[in-house]
């Protein structure tokens, strides 16, 4: 593995690694950039196939967290953190106290919050051993996850309105992939907004919950990539728009929660080819970090209410750039990120 290569094609600051051996516990840290303040990131626990799947997943999903908060305006800098581990393990308290006091070396450099595979039980252990991580009586939004699912939810309106010139979603379809934290919660306001749901999840229970509520139908999980739909919302995992799923695609708009969508940086120009309108996720899902202005920086709530709202503009705003410019709108979010960090730099 060439980590320092990998780490300079990122523009990362720092990577850490750090292990107990009794609890078997492997974590690593990825600093991005504190230019715009201390790095924030959530940690995830996962299974990966080897190290090296870790190391790329930290290095990307940091890199994101900076320019997340750079385009949502949150003076945060970016950072993850990863266990490599099997969530299914009951040794759940020595891991993650272990965790804790891997990010309490920080300082404060670095806070922690939930991801993938954690939930706020583990930030209670993690809070056994740091104030740096999003847990304690301060915590006034704690579950980011309807945050998260409002933003998306706006996102999605401003897809719409810059493909269709309405962002009015009452009688689209939407496939949505992941009917997890996120995904429910979308389902119930794209529901609430008149759309028509086709779902999956790998969890049968979580499918019937949105099947229920939502009067969505259900689709497996290798078959939503097919769905005929106008908009395919991917809550679930990153890397799934890639050659394989891209051409199978029916749907004029790609709109949702997870990190990483895109495989590789090529894959959305291969959006962009189709003539698939693609809201950078970073750009769409930054309703998580926003909470986190008011859980860590003391925000009101109306004012993190306000900036979950302006997802829609930002979007537009990215659209417009690219259009504009001829590039794929992922290029565009990122070129206006950099553009802040810079500022920020020069200020
Ligand atoms: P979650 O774990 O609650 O939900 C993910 C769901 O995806 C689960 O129900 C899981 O069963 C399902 N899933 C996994 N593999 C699948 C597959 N191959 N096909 C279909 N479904 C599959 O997580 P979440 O908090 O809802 O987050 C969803 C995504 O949004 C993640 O990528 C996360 O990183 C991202 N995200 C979440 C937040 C937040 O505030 N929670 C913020 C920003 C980004």
């Amino acid at each position: 593995m060439k980590i320092f290569q990998q780490m300079s094609s990122f523009g990362h600051e720092q990577v850490a690694f750090a292990q107990e051996t009794a609890s078997g516990y492997l974590g690593i840290i990825a600093i991005h950039s504190t230019a715009l303040g201390p790095a924030v990131g959530g940690t995830r626990l996962l299974d990966y196939h080897d190290e090296a799947e870790a190391l790329l997943d930290v290095l990307r999903l940091s890199r994101a967290m900076t320019y997340k908060s750079a385009l949502a305006g949150v003076p945060f800098g970016g950072g993850k953190a990863v266990i490599i581990g099997d969530n299914r393990t009951s040794e759940r308290e020595r891991i993650f106290r272990a965790h804790g006091r891997f990010v309490e070396t920080f300082g404060g450099r670095f806070i922690t919050g939930e991801d993938v595979g954690t939930s706020t039980a583990d930030l209670q252990y993690i809070h056994l051993e740091t104030k740096h991580v999003a847990y304690g009586p301060s915590i006034r939004v704690g579950d980011s996850s309807p945050w998260t699912a409002r933003g998306v939810f706006r996102g999605i309106q401003a897809a719409a309105k810059h493909r269709w010139g309405a962002d009015d979603l009452s009688g689209k379809t939407i496939a949505l992939q992941g009917c997890g934290q996120v995904g429910y919660r979308l389902a119930q306001e794209l529901y609430q907004a008149g759309a028509k749901l086709i779902v999956t999840d790998t969890d049968p229970e979580k499918v019937q919950r949105v099947v229920t509520k939502c009067t969505a139908v259900a689709v497996d999980p290798a078959s939503i990539y097919d769905a005929e739909a106008d908009i395919f919302a991917p809550c679930a995992l990153g890397s799934i728009l890639n050659e394989q799923t891209i051409p199978r695609l029916r749907v004029e708009i790609v709109a949702g929660a997870a990190n990483n969508q895109l495989l590789a940086e090529e894959h959305g120009v291969a959006l962009a080819a189709r003539g698939i309108l693609y809201a950078p996720d970073y750009a769409i899902n930054s309703g998580g970090v926003i909470s986190g202005g008011v859980d860590l920086l003391g925000w009101e709530i109306e004012e993190g209410l306000r900036r979950v709202e302006a997802i829609y503009d930002t979007l537009l705003a990215v659209f417009a750039r690219a259009q504009d410019s001829g590039i794929p709108p992922q290029q565009a979010a990122d070129a206006l990120a950099e553009e802040r960090l810079l500022k920020s730099k020069a200020g």
